[in-house]
């Protein structure tokens, strides 16, 4: 048997032979650096899952997305806008000051197709009410403009207006072009919660945009928050709070906190100081309810 199998080897042509070496040596080399680790194991086992079904299973076509005209440029009002203010009139803006909320009209000065702040008559907010809502909006902080930090151009957007005065969520407006303040109040910040991821601002006498998505807190029937508030904001098309979570209602003084509220108009801010009036224009809305 054996001499049969020595016979049987000699007869194998050297090159065979050393092939046959190369097999025994390398392959187990091979088996080892192929040899697959744990995680390959994993994924191989998923991308080895065949594909199941046909292409049409995982096509969906309804709810068909309903038509939207867009605005001439991206910052005219699409077609299921609500036009808060266009230029000519206050019609959609009521007073939201301590002793006149809700009792009188907005009495901000509207000339030039834009609005300007009246200090001296408070806050305006709109006769609508809003949830969840696409927020467009523009201001500019007058080229004379003086003061210095929060003294300087300051007023804000109240994203849910929930009572007189400074009550609700603020997106700070200021002229933060080159004036320094705390980053949390600076134009863009959701005030004292959100510093704002970049400081895009331009100068003053130049119009600025915010584009807001707000999505409301939502409260148990007992008044407890259920799930907190979101604020999405470009700010001259840079994105300045991303998917921001609220701690609460933007506040002065103190930590901020949750109250409950169903809907909320949107607010302007009359603030305090003493620096000349901002001006605003072109605000729309679409509600995303
Ligand atoms: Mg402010």
């Amino acid at each position: 048997m054996l001499s049969k199998m020595l016979m049987q080897s000699m007869r194998i042509p050297w090159r065979l032979l050393g092939f046959a070496i190369l097999v025994v040596v390398a392959g187990p080399l091979a088996a080892q650096q192929l040899a697959p680790t744990p995680q390959r194991v994993e994924q191989s086992a998923t991308a080895a899952k065949p594909a199941a079904g046909r292409p049409e299973d995982t096509e969906v076509w309804e709810p068909v997305p309903k038509v939207v005209t867009p605005g001439a440029n991206n910052t005219a009002p699409p077609s299921d806008a609500i036009v808060l203010f266009d230029g000519k009139n206050l019609d959609e803006w009521m007073s939201a000051s301590e002793k006149e909320r809700g009792k009188t009209p907005a009495q901000w000065i509207v000339s030039n197709d834009e609005l300007t702040v009246n200090k001296s008559v408070g806050s305006i907010e709109t006769k609508r009410t809003f949830r969840n809502y696409q927020l467009h909006i523009e201001w500019k902080v007058p080229e004379n403009i003086t003061g210095t930090g929060q003294a300087r151009g300051n007023s804000g957007v109240f994203l849910a207006s929930t009572g007189p005065g400074d009550a609700g969520y603020e997106l700070q407006i200021l002229d933060s072009y080159d004036n320094k303040t705390y980053v949390n109040g600076q134009a863009g910040s959701i005030y004292k919660q959100g510093i704002p991821l970049a400081n895009p601002t331009r100068k003053p006498g130049e119009w600025q945009t915010y584009d807001v998505v707000w999505i409301a807190p939502i409260f148990n029937a007992d008044g407890s928050l259920k799930t907190p508030a979101y604020v999405t904001v470009l700010f001259n098309g840079v994105l300045v709070q991303n998917h921001f979570e609220l701690k609460g209602e933007t506040r002065y003084v103190g930590q901020p906190f949750y109250k409950k509220y169903d809907a909320a108009s949107i607010k302007l801010q009359a603030h305090g100081d003493k620096s000349e009036p901002i001006s605003f224009r072109n605000i729309w809305v679409r509600e995303l309810n």
